[in-house]
């Protein structure tokens, strides 16, 4: 049979998966020697159990027995007894902290006769009631599920009766008979009395504990924090110990250093004659920590030296809850604390000072995503700044401009230079250029995976969504928050995409002095920039896969050189055939004769050539790959219902090259652009287009030559799925590459699952491979990302079939089975085959590590997100996964 119990004395902190984060850590200060309370953990076992089978497992009450006897027997006392009464408190603690989202159950043992010892042993009748009607308060609410609103009532009729404000002004008979109305209650709500008997009590809130895992608002939180919902509670017992028996007496809370800078001192608060609920409540004024060495000077110095104890012993910020009873200072949870991601980077450096750790493990104690929220511009908060509402932080960064509430006004201001955020009760594929618009996306519904959060986090833009207080209305285009505020079109919002907090009118945007370090403009002296600046250095000197950037200007070029990109993993081509080209694309396509053709060609070839100069100079001496043109040649067209209307309505007068386009833009209109005709299959099916482009890159290549550089050009060939496809192109282009006299690589990207499946078949035709994560994970999966999103991505995510979505981080079951088929094929076809991927997901910090662990030599991302993959490179290459086979 297993373990279900663990007394605090036989646990420590590395068993958290079985005793949870609180029971762990108490049987680690109880063996480090800490003045910790009895007590005992039942495990997460026993909860899952308990859950599965609707009942305690076999044996559980036993050893709880066994174990509360022990207890009993240590401290002198039996629990509940008349005289001299022990009591416990029944708490919670997940593996994962899960702040206020299950139960705990104080004063367990209490009934009408062990109040009168509790009574006396404390020499205080007022306390010993106000205990019993807490326990009946908190035992009816949480155990036996009565609304806590009755016994709020009750104790605010006793107020009124007494005609006084505060808990405070009730005295000893008050509170007696406050247990009587509350024992009415019980009565009244259940049919049953309260129990009286210390065992039941105890054994009620256990389940009840076991019970709370599955509230609502538990099956929220983990959902939102991506907690597994089998993991199940632990549930402590342990000894009471009282902070309200006094002034001599109090409760707190304390941080070994500063959990916002990470700046090292005495940071908590501490409450006199008051249990911790009151702290958390917020009902009364807290002190400063720093006062309690004027009142209790012994207790804070133990405090300050267990403080100590703690940080060295965990090597890390700890945050602790304390009682003292009398003088006496108890120790009630440590956990290594959160902290902002500031602070995170400045303590790794200070523990790596201080020698507790080594910079290696101050890399891994910072993460891409904290990276990524110091790289966002912030406002300048200052005090009496008040937000209007509050929403859920979807995207990061500040952004600030006109409230306007359409996707068309958006695009409309936006031409006129104007800032604006688009304004919606939630969104669709329809706002999705006035997003594109938008400095930032408000929106008062949704959660974070809403379309809005979704799209908006793609795209890197701010965005706050499921403000619920604010009410919008489109059609009169204004919203309504809180109080009456009522905001019109064209007034100024700023929205905190980090915070979820709105604000009414301009607040200040500071940017970011991270950001200011990695473009070379900042300052080195301030301290996060220090920290930054050696944890990103060792990381570089630790990582194996290169990293690159996704850019196709000269100007994302050279940003993303600043921000330590290697080179460029994809330079799309398609936007260079847009704007004022678009015209020439017409030609192409309206082309008859092989001369008409040519002569547009001819035309695009330069305007090609001067793009590809622009970024091989930006990247001079660094790889560059440059994809041959993918998207479908409609999207280079106008739009097919617009080009029919004006047809339509020119009747007789339309003009030839409308009628010949709408002719050109029906026959090419597909009913699934995505699979149709793109990539290599365009370059195949139009003859001399590829051609154009290679010859371009070629001519490019050989004009920085002569003008001293180091051009380094790769050509990629998309959406191949069969060798064949590859094999004519690739000889073209090498054709046209001998004729320049120019060397290029010739590779191809793997982005159709066909293609994964014959990577040793392609390979015999490419040099390298480059994942197109984002067409794979569309076609792995069957659907198009587009459609899909706003359609029934949150439910999927509800239902739990995606943990995340499969377009943030790499699906590893399946698009990266896919990956890992490529990559063993690929090489076993050519050993040295360079493989490196492009989709979206090569900024992703789960999927940067998935990318090392199969051997990728590099990954590519957006230039912004380039520090990111840096860092989660070298803490992919830290953590020990990954291949060794290169
Ligand atoms: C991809 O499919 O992952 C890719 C990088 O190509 P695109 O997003 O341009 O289709
Ligand atoms: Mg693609």
């Amino acid at each position: 049979m297993p373990k279900y119990v663990y007394d605090f004395t036989e646990g420590n902190k590395d068993l958290k998966d079985l005793l949870g984060g609180k029971g762990a850590n108490l049987a680690e200060m109880t063996n480090l020697g800490l003045p910790v309370p009895a007590g005992f953990t039942i495990t997460t076992e026993a909860c899952r159990s308990f859950l599965t089978d609707g009942g305690v497992p076999e044996g559980l009450w036993d050893e709880v027995e066994a174990h509360l006897r022990d207890m009993e027997t240590g401290m002198g006392k039996r629990l509940g007894a008349a005289g001299d009464p022990l009591l416990v408190s029944v708490r919670s603690g997940a593996k994962f902290s899960m702040p206020g989202m299950m139960e705990t159950v104080l004063n367990i043992g209490l009934n009408d006769e062990s109040v009168h010892g509790l009574a006396e042993q404390a020499g205080d009748e007022r306390f010993a009631w106000d205990s019993y009607r807490r326990l009946i308060q908190m035992f009816g609410r949480t155990v036996l599920g009565i609304e806590g609103d009755r016994f709020e009532d009750a104790i605010d009729d006793a107020k009124r009766t007494k005609g006084v404000d505060s808990d405070l002004d009730l005295g000893a008979a008050d509170f007696q008979h406050l247990v009587e109305i509350y024992k009415g209650i019980v009565k009244d709500a259940t049919g049953e009395e309260f129990p009286s008997d210390p065992r039941s009590q105890m054994r009620m809130a256990v389940e009840a504990v076991f019970n709370s895992w599955n509230a609502p608002r538990a099956v929220v939180y983990r959902r939102q924090e991506r907690i597994p919902a089998d993991l199940g509670t632990a549930v402590n017992i342990v000894a009471m110990v009282f902070g309200n028996l006094g002034m001599d007496s109090g409760t707190g809370v304390a941080f070994t250093r500063d959990p916002g800078s990470g700046q090292q001192g005495v940071y908590g608060d501490y409450l006199q004659n008051a249990q911790g609920e009151d702290v958390v409540a917020g009902i009364r004024n807290t002190l400063p920590l720093q006062e309690l060495e004027k009142i209790d000077p012994a207790s804070y110095r133990q405090l300050i030296g267990i403080m100590e104890t703690l940080e060295n012993h965990y090597r890390d910020l700890c945050d602790i809850e304390f009682t003292i009873e009398r003088g006496k200072l108890w120790m009630l949870q440590t956990r290594v604390g959160k902290r902002t991601a500031g602070a995170a980077f400045r303590i790794a450096t200070q523990l790596a000072d201080q020698g507790l750790i080594d910079l290696d493990e101050a890399v891994e104690r910072v993460s891409g995503d904290q990276l990524a929220q110091l790289m966002f511009p912030r406002f300048a908060i200052h005090a009496d700044l008040r937000p209007i509402a509050k929403g859920m932080n979807a995207s990061p960064g500040a952004a600030v401009g006109k409230a306007v509430f359409s996707s068309a006004r958006a695009e409309e201001l936006s031409g006129q230079g104007e800032d604006v955020i688009l304004v919606r009760r939630e969104t669709t594929p329809d706002d999705l250029a006035g997003m594109i618009a938008a400095r930032g996306v408000l929106t008062s519904r949704g959660g974070k995976t809403s379309h809005a959060a979704v799209v908006a986090r793609g795209m890197g833009k701010t965005c706050v969504c499921g403000a619920e207080r604010l009410e919008v209305d489109a059609k009169e285009r204004r919203f309504t928050g809180p109080g009456g505020v009522v905001v019109e079109e064209g007034d100024v919002i700023s929205i905190d995409g980090t915070t979820g907090e709105v604000y009414l009118g301009e607040v200040p945007v500071m940017a970011s002095p991270v950001v200011e370090y990695f473009e070379g403009t900042g300052g080195t002296g301030d301290a996060l920039v220090q920290a930054v600046h050696r944890i990103m250095t060792h990381a570089d000197e630790r990582r194996r896969m290169a990293v690159r950037a996704n850019a196709d200007t000269p100007e994302d070029a050279a940003r993303a050189r600043r921000f330590g990109a290697q080179g460029i993993g994809l330079c799309r081509t398609e936007h260079m055939f847009l704007g004022e080209r678009r015209q020439l694309v017409e030609d192409l396509i309206l082309a008859v004769s092989p001369e008409e053709r040519q002569a547009a060609l001819d035309a695009l070839e330069p305007l090609q050539k001067s793009d590809f100069v622009g970024i091989l100079a930006a990247m001079d001496g660094l790889p560059v790959t440059i994809r041959l043109i993918d998207p479908p040649l409609h999207e280079f067209l106008p739009d097919l219902t617009a080009l029919s209307v004006k047809v339509a309505l020119a009747g007789d007068d339309a003009a030839d090259r409308d009628r010949k386009l709408l002719a050109a833009v029906k026959r090419l209109h597909e009913q699934n652009p995505m699979l149709g005709l793109r990539g290599v299959r365009l370059g195949l099916v139009i003859p001399g287009l590829f051609a154009m482009q290679v010859r371009a890159i070629a001519q490019a290549a050989v004009e920085r030559r002569a003008a001293g550089g180091d051009p380094r050009a790769e050509i990629m060939i998309p959406l191949v799925s069969a060798v064949q496809e590859l094999e004519g192109v690739r000889d073209e282009t090498e054709r046209i590459l001998e004729r320049a006299g120019v060397e290029a690589l010739i590779g191809t990207m793997i982005e159709v699952p066909r293609a994964a499946l014959t990577a040793g078949q392609i390979a015999e035709a490419a040099r390298f491979f480059s994942f197109g994560t984002n067409d794979l994970t569309q076609m792995t999966w069957g659907f198009s990302r587009d459609d899909v999103e706003a359609a029934f991505f949150s439910r999927y995510l509800e239902l739990g079939i995606f943990g995340v979505s499969p377009f943030e981080s790499i699906d590893r079951a399946g698009v990266g089975r896919l990956m890992t088929i490529a990559v063993e094929e690929g090489r076993k076809t050519r050993p040295d085959l360079k493989i490196g991927i492009c989709g979206e997901h090569g900024g992703d910090p789960e999927s940067v590590r998935f990318c090392h662990e199969i051997g990728l030599d590099y990954v590519s991302c957006s230039p912004f997100r380039v520090p990111v993959a840096r860092l989660e490179a070298g803490r992919a290459a830290l953590s020990g996964g990954g291949s060794d086979s290169r």
